[in-house]
């Protein structure tokens, strides 16, 4: 007798049995699951479906660091800029240089985008 035997871990009566496929609802277009049901199947996604999977293909890109610039608004960047601490402002001004740091707080101060905003928002 084998050491499975004697604990009684022997044959089929130990198997679990498999449960039935719980089956899910498709993903729905304009998902990422979508467009990749649409391209196994040989379809040319639907445009839904092409944006969602644009979108997550960006976000991939970015979060996996293989994407090193995106394009920001200026007055997005400046009303960032102007609400973050000095040092950060002074890390990006190494970064990309003083005139643009100032161009860019200058257009959010110009059209109000003050630290209180970016705070509120
Ligand atoms: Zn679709």
């Amino acid at each position: 007798m084998t050491v499975t035997e004697r604990l009684g871990l022997y044959g089929p009566a130990v198997r679990q049995p498999t449960p039935a496929k719980v089956r899910r609802q498709p993903a729905p277009c304009g998902s990422y699951g979508a467009y990749q049901r649409h391209y196994k199947r040989g379809e040319t996604p639907c445009r839904p479906c092409k944006k969602a999977a644009a979108t997550y293909i960006a976000l991939w890109r970015a979060r996996s660091g293989k994407t090193k610039h995106v394009l920001v608004p200026v007055q997005v960047l400046g009303a960032l800029l102007a609400a973050a601490p000095t040092e950060v402002e002074e890390w990006a001004e190494q970064q990309i240089g003083a005139n643009p740091v100032t161009a860019a707080v200058a257009v959010a101060l110009r059209d109000g985008r003050t630290e209180g905003d970016v705070l509120d928002a």
